[in-house]
């Protein structure tokens, strides 16, 4: 590992997509933000640029106005960029797979890392994928091919609230 992705893992800048999610998977991500998760105290900082970010982390399912939107907004990022999908709509389309609005799973789009089921997922689980996602920096290429579900490992905690 290179002094770059030693860095890198010292603190992880992240950039949050929503495809369209139903925004409880949002919120859950904005609890990480707050005293009681603090992630920032990890060095872990949400950023408003994509250009900024080492992690792109998805909530919702791939509608039809986002999809064209994501390998697009994926390939502005710098290398690596992981990407996490933060729960069940971004990991396998949920409830809405096969509806009218929805296209190709995210991981058709971009090589996804890291999955976190959850209807929404819990921040503990939230916390956890993005720290399995700090691991794989220097060790995964951003653009391996995509990699489906069961290939990803568990994120302790993940059951989410649903
Ligand atoms: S996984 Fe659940 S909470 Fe998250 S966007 Fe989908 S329906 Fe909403």
């Amino acid at each position: 590992m290179g002094w770059r992705e030693w860095a890198l893992r010292k603190s992880p800048w992240v950039f949050h997509l929503s495809t369209g999610s139903c925004n409880n998977c949002d919120i859950e991500l904005i609890d990480c933000l707050t005293p009681r998760y603090d992630i920032e105290r990890f060095g872990i900082l949400l950023v408003g640029s994509i250009r900024h970010a080492d992690i792109l982390l998805v909530t919702g399912s791939v509608n039809r106005r986002s999809a064209p939107k994501i390998a697009a907004l994926h390939a502005m990022a710098p290398r690596p960029c992981l990407v996490v999908a933060c729960g069940t709509c971004a990991c396998g389309q949920h409830m809405f797979k096969e509806s009218y609005h929805t296209v190709e799973p995210l991981d058709a789009h971009v090589p996804v890392s890291v999955y976190i089921p959850g209807c929404p997922p819990k921040p503990e689980a939230l916390i956890g994928g993005i720290v399995q996602a700090i691991g794989m920096i220097g060790r995964e290429r951003a653009d391996a091919p995509p990699r489906g579900p069961a290939d990803a490992p568990a994120v302790p905690g993940a059951a989410g609230h649903g």
